[in-house]
């Protein structure tokens, strides 16, 4: 039996696994894909404290190197159930192990838009983040998708900092909070697009060179030499399987405070498929050692 049982290997689970094994806690990482989780795919992170820049890539084999030097161990596959067992858990994947207590870092994956190109061209002029690439567009030309809340305030960060936002929308309305759209119509820099869509991503000489859009009126094509084009549609955690042993939200995001305590004791939550506002490498390596930590006292 281990200690602790840390499911899915991005930031928030391997610092997890930093923390507990030098907390002299026994851990076991789950990992169904790639340790590194999602930051594996962006080019370049320029926002972490102290490490000015370095590609996803990078930074995911550092996490990863760290954590099994500390001496974690790492199982590769896909975590399909936990059973709560008298004074422990039982988690089954391609095998099954049995732990005292256990951290979700489950993460949350960016919907897409499913464009032809779309995966080659992500952190080369398609992007998921506006807080995490809006910078290396700074002067230019953009544009977004998306209609609520996290469209909106994308757009407005954007704004400070692109020459212009072209803000596409499939609806006539946006489902987000007026009090962010008021907010958005006092900048001069940002346009709409109502009741349109994104139906291509343009490339020249395989170099992204903006987008076409479809008039859902008119059904008339026009295309827009955006220098980026920012994917704000929503983000779907993968947490069916566990949705008995920990509440979810409508979305589906497992519900913790900043404790990271989900409904069952010795269930703590980490990272993004936590419910919280901002979703980024810090605030998910900041659940790791908090869910950590809760989970080392759980134990004892
Ligand atoms: C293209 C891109 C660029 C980004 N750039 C930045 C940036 O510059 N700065 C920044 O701060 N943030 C950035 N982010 C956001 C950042 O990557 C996330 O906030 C962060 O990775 C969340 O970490 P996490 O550990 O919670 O989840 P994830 O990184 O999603 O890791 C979760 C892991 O759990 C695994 N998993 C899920 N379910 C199971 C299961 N059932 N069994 C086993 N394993 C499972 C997954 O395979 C995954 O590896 C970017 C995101 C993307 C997509």
């Amino acid at each position: 039996m281990t200690d602790i049982a840390v499911i899915g290997g991005g930031i928030a689970g391997l610092t997890a696994a930093i923390y507990a094994v030098r907390a002299g806690k026994q851990v076991t990482v789950i990992e169904k894909d790639c340790l590194g989780g999602q930051i594996i795919y962006s080019p370049m992170v320029e926002n972490y404290p102290g490490i000015p820049r370095m590609s996803g890539e990078i930074f995911a084999e550092h996490l990863q190197e760290q954590a099994e030097e500390l001496g974690a161990s790492i199982e590769y596959g896909e975590v399909v159930e936990i059973e709560k067992e008298e004074d422990h858990f039982v988690i089954r994947y391609e095998e099954e192990i049995r732990s005292k207590a256990v951290i979700l870092a489950l993460g949350a994956a960016h919907r897409k838009l499913g464009l032809e190109g779309e995966e080659d061209l992500t952190g080369c002029g398609v992007s998921y983040c506006a807080v995490c690439d809006g910078a290396f567009y700074e002067g230019m030309d953009v544009a977004i998708v998306g209609g609520g809340n996290t469209a909106l305030q994308d757009a407005l960060f954007l704004s400070n900092t692109c020459s212009s936002v072209t803000v596409i929308h499939r609806r006539n309305e946006f489902r987000g909070d007026d009090r962010l759209v008021k907010q958005l119509e006092k900048r001069h820099n940002v346009h709409y697009l109502m009741s349109h869509l994104v139906s291509g991503l343009n490339q020249t000489d395989g170099e992204f060179s903006g987008i076409t859009v479809r008039n859902l009126q008119t059904g008339k094509e026009e295309q827009l030499p955006v220098k980026g084009l920012f994917v704000a549609v929503g983000q779907s955690p993968q947490t069916k399987a566990f949705a008995a042993l920990a509440q979810t939200d409508k979305a589906g995001y497992l519900v913790a405070g900043e404790n990271c305590e989900s409904s069952t004791p010795g269930i703590f939550i980490a990272g993004d498929c936590r419910t919280k506002e901002i979703r980024q490498l810090t605030t998910a390596a900041a659940d790791g050692a908090v869910a950590a930590l809760a989970a080392c006292s759980y134990i004892g």
